[in-house]
C-alpha cells in the first residue's frame, strides 16, 4: 500500500504503512525524550527491577499527581484514551438504547468508544471557526434518549464546555470531555477534564502528555464514578476474583506511569513552546488569501497546528510540502458520520464536511526550531502563489 501524500508523517496508531522519510516530520518526539536524559533511564530501570509491572506504586502516585494537576478529585489510569471514554460511559451507567451526542470531526475513537459502551453516537455539527462541537447543533439533536454529550477539545483547543454543561445539567444529561488531545488546556484558568461528569485522556506518545506506549486516564469529581471505573478496568471486580459486573482488562502499567510522572513535570513547558511556535506560524500565514489560521485561544495547548486551505488547494499545498521534504497530514479526511460503521448518511453536517476537505496539519513539536516554522510557512505561501516576503492582507 502506498502512503497517501497527505498521510505522510501521520502518527495515528492504525497507520500500518511506514511514512516516507521526510526531512521535516510532522512530529519528532525524540528531542523531548533525549532531554529527560539519565532520569528516564533511572525511573525505567527502577520499575524493571521492582518486579511490579501492573497497577503498582507509580500508577497510584501518577493518579494522585495527575488529579492534582487537573484539579479534580479522582484520576484513574487505564489502557488507552479509547478505553477511558468507553469505561467512563459505562461507569456513568450508559448502555443499550442510550444516545450520546458527539462531534463527527474527531479521531474515530470518540465514536468507537460510544459503540463499545453499547450506546449510539448521534453527530452534531461543528463551529466553523474553532472546529469544535457547536452547542446550537447539539441542542437541535437532543432527544428523550440523549444521556450524554461528548465534546472533544480538538487539537488542544478547549470545546465550549461551560455552554454544554448549561445545556446538559438541567436535563440530567452527562458531559464527558474527550480531552485526549488537550492535557493541560484551560478554560478560565481551570483545566479541561475537570468540567464534566468525567474526562478522558490519552497518553498515546504524540499526545500533549505522551508515554512510551499506550495509556489513558479517566478524571472525575464523583467518587462513585471513580470506583466504578476502577472496578471496570479490572474485570468488574473491586476485590480480585469477586467480579460484580462484566468489566474488561484496561490497566495502566508501571513503566508508562513512571514515564508519565517524569514527563508531567515538563508538560507546561512543552505546551508553552508549542503555543509560541503556533503564534509564529500565525504571524507568517495570517492574512494570506486562501488560508485560515487557528484563532489564538489563550487556554489551547496546540496538540496540532492545523490550518484551512480554501478553494480546493489543500492537496496541492500538501504535495508542495512533500516535494520540499516536509510532512503534513489531514486531521480528518472523512468526518465520522461518513465512515461505514458509524454511517448516519442522511445527516447533513455541512461544516464538518467542508472542514474535512480544507484542513491541513503542519509540522509541530515542542522542540521544533522556530526556523522550521519559517521554512514550512514559506513553502505554503509559495504554493499559494505568494512570495514569502510579502505581507498578506488581513481579512
Ligand atoms: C487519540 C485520541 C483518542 C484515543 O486515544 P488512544 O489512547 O489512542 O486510544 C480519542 N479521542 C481523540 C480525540 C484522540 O485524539
Amino acid at each position: 500500500m502506498r502512503p497517501s501524500p497527505t498521510g505522510a508523517g501521520t502518527v495515528w496508531p492504525l497507520s500500518q504503512t511506514s511514512p516516507p522519510t521526510l526531512r521535516i516530520p510532522l512530529v519528532d518526539l525524540q528531542p523531548e525524550l533525549d532531554a529527560l536524559g539519565d532520569e528516564l533511564v533511572t525511573v525505567v530501570s527502577a520499575v524493571l527491577r521492582s518486579g511490579r509491572y501492573i497497577l503498582g506504586p507509580n500508577v497510584q502516585a501518577f493518579e494522585e499527581e495527575a488529579a492534582a494537576y487537573i484539579g479534580c478529585a479522582h484520576a484513574v489510569g487505564v489502557n488507552s484514551g479509547t478505553d477511558a471514554l468507553a469505561i467512563a460511559l459505562r461507569a456513568l451507567g450508559l448502555g443499550s438504547g442510550d444516545e450520546v451526542i458527539t462531534t463527527p470531526f474527531s479521531f474515530v475513537a470518540t465514536a468507537e468508544a460510544i459503540v463499545m459502551a453499547g450506546a449510539r453516537p448521534i453527530f452534531a455539527d461543528i463551529d466553523a471557526v474553532t472546529l469544535n462541537i457547536d452547542p446550537a447543533s447539539v441542542e437541535a439533536r437532543l432527544s428523550p434518549r440523549t444521556r450524554a454529550i461528548i465534546p472533544v477539545h480538538l487539537f488542544g483547543t478547549p470545546a465550549p464546555v461551560e455552554e454544554l454543561m448549561a445545556l446538559a445539567q438541567p436535563r440530567g444529561i452527562a458531559v464527558i470531555e474527550d480531552a485526549a488531545q488537550a492535557f493541560g488546556a484551560e478554560v478560565g484558568g481551570r483545566k479541561v477534564g475537570g468540567f464534566g461528569q468525567a474526562g478522558a485522556f490519552s497518553f498515546f506518545p504524540s499526545k500533549p502528555l505522551g508515554g512510551c506506549g499506550d495509556g489513558g486516564m479517566v478524571t472525575t469529581n464523583d467518587a462513585d464514578v471513580a470506583a466504578a471505573v476502577r472496578r471496570l478496568r479490572a474485570h468488574g471486580a473491586a476485590r480480585k476474583h469477586h467480579s460484580e459486573v462484566v468489566g474488561c482488562n484496561s490497566r495502566l502499567d508501571e513503566l508508562q506511569a513512571a514515564v508519565l510522572r517524569l514527563k508531567l513535570h515538563h508538560v507546561d513547558e512543552s505546551a508553552r513552546r508549542r503555543r509560541a511556535l503556533a503564534a509564529r506560524y500565525n504571524g507568517r500565514l495570517e492574512g494570506t488569501p486562501g488560508i485560515v489560521v487557528p484563532r489564538p485561544a489563550p487556554g489551547a495547548v496546540f496538540h496540532l497546528y492545523t490550518v484551512r486551505v480554501l478553494n480546493g488547494r489543500r492537496d496541492g499545498v500538501a504535495a508542495a510540502l512533500q516535494a520540499g521534504g516536509i510532512a503534513s497530514a489531514v486531521h480528518y479526511p472523512v468526518p465520522i458520520h461518513r465512515l461505514g460503521p458509524y454511517g448516519d448518511r442522511g445527516a447533513t453536517l455541512p461544516e464538518a464536511e467542508r472542514a474535512s476537505t480544507e484542513v491541513l496539519s503542519l509540522p509541530l513539536w515542542a522542540a521544533m526550531p522556530p526556523q522550521v516554522v519559517d521554512e514550512v510557512a514559506s513553502v505554503v505561501l509559495k504554493a499559494l502563489g505568494r512570495s514569502a516576503g510579502l505581507p498578506g492582507g488581513r481579512r
